[in-house]
C-alpha cells in the first residue's frame, strides 16, 4: 500500500489526480485534503470506500499541516507521496492590486508548498522514500498581465522544487514540479465563451487540457521507477511554450 496526500482535493485537478491514482494503482490509498468545499471529494471517497478519505487541511497553516500529517502517519504508518496542488489566483494589475490579493496568493500558492514540504520531509527521510509533486503553472515562465502575484508564487514553487530536490536527493526523495497551461476545471469557469475561444486560438493544440492529462504525469513522477527524475519542471500546455 502507498499513502498519497493531495491538497486541494475537492478541486478539479485535485479530485482528478485522486481518481486517476485510485483507478490506475490498486495499491494506492488516497487522502484528499479539503478546506471549505468537500462535495466532490466526498463523492470520490464514497466511490472508493476504504481506499480514499478526506482530511481537513488548510494549507497556509503550520498547525493544520502538522495535524494532517500526524493523522495520516497514525492511520497508514507512512506517507509516500505529497501532491501540493491547492492554489488560487486573484488577478489585478500591479498598480491597483490590493494588499490582500498579493498576500493571499503568495500564501496559498507558495507559503503552503513550503509548509507542506517541511511537514513531510522527516517522515519521508525515515522511510528513505518519498515523492513530492508541486503543481506550479505555466504562468511561472509565461505570465499573462495581471498575475504578478500568481506568477511570482508559481515561479517560487519551481525554485523551491529545484533547491529541495538537491537537499533530499540522497534520502530517496524526489521533488518535481508540473507547470500546467489551461486545464479545463472550475478555475477556468470564469472565462466567457469569447475569452475561451481567444485562449484556445493561442494553443497549438487548439484545446484546453484535461485533468487526466495532468494526473498521468503526476502518477509517473510518483512511481518507484521514476526515482532518477528530480528537480524537474514539466510543462503540460498543449505546446504553448
Ligand atoms: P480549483 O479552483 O478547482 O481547486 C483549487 C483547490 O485548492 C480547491 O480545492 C480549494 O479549496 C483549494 N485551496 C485553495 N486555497 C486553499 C487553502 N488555503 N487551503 C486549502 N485548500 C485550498 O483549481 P484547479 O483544480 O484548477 O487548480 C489546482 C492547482 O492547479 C492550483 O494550484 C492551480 O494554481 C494550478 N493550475 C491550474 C490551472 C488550470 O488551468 N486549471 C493551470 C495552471 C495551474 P476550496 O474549494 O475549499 O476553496
Amino acid at each position: 500500500m502507498s499513502s498519497i496526500l493531495i491538497t486541494g482535493g475537492n478541486g478539479g485537478l485535485g479530485s482528478g489526480i485522486g481518481r486517476y491514482f485510485l483507478e490506475k494503482d490498486p495499491e494506492a490509498k488516497v487522502w484528499l485534503g479539503v478546506r471549505s468545499n468537500r462535495s466532490q471529494a466526498e463523492a470520490l471517497a464514497a466511490e472508493f470506500s476504504g481506499r480514499c478519505a478526506l482530511i481537513n487541511l488548510e494549507v497556509t497553516s503550520k498547525e493544520s499541516w502538522e495535524s494532517a500529517v500526524a493523522s495520516i502517519l497514525e492511520a497508514d504508518g507512512r506517507l509516500d507521496v505529497l501532491v501540493n496542488n491547492a492554489g488560487l489566483h486573484r488577478d489585478h494589475l500591479l498598480a491597483t492590486m490590493p494588499d490582500e490579493a498579493w498576500t493571499s496568493v503568495i500564501s496559498a500558492n507558495l507559503d503552503a508548498v513550503f509548509l507542506g514540504c517541511r511537514a513531510v520531509i522527516r517522515p519521508m527521510m525515515s522511510q528513505r522514500f518519498g515523492r513530492i509533486i508541486n503543481i506550479s503553472s505555466l504562468s511561472a515562465i509565461l505570465p499573462p498581465l495581471g498575475q504578478t502575484n500568481y506568477a511570482a508564487a508559481k515561479a517560487g514553487v519551481v525554485a523551491l522544487t529545484q533547491t529541495l530536490a538537491k537537499e533530499v536527493a540522497r534520502a530517496g526523495i524526489t521533488v518535481n514540479a508540473i507547470l500546467p497551461g489551461y486545464i479545463a476545471t472550475e478555475a477556468l469557469a470564469h472565462m466567457d465563451e469569447e475569452a475561451a475561444k481567444r485562449a484556445k486560438s493561442g494553443i497549438p493544440m487548439r484545446r484546453f487540457g484535461t485533468p487526466v492529462e495532468v494526473a498521468s504525469a503526476v502518477l509517473f513522477l510518483a512511481c518507484h521507477d521514476a526515482g532518477y527524475v528530480t528537480g524537474s519542471a514539466l510543462k503540460i500546455d498543449g505546446g504553448i511554450f
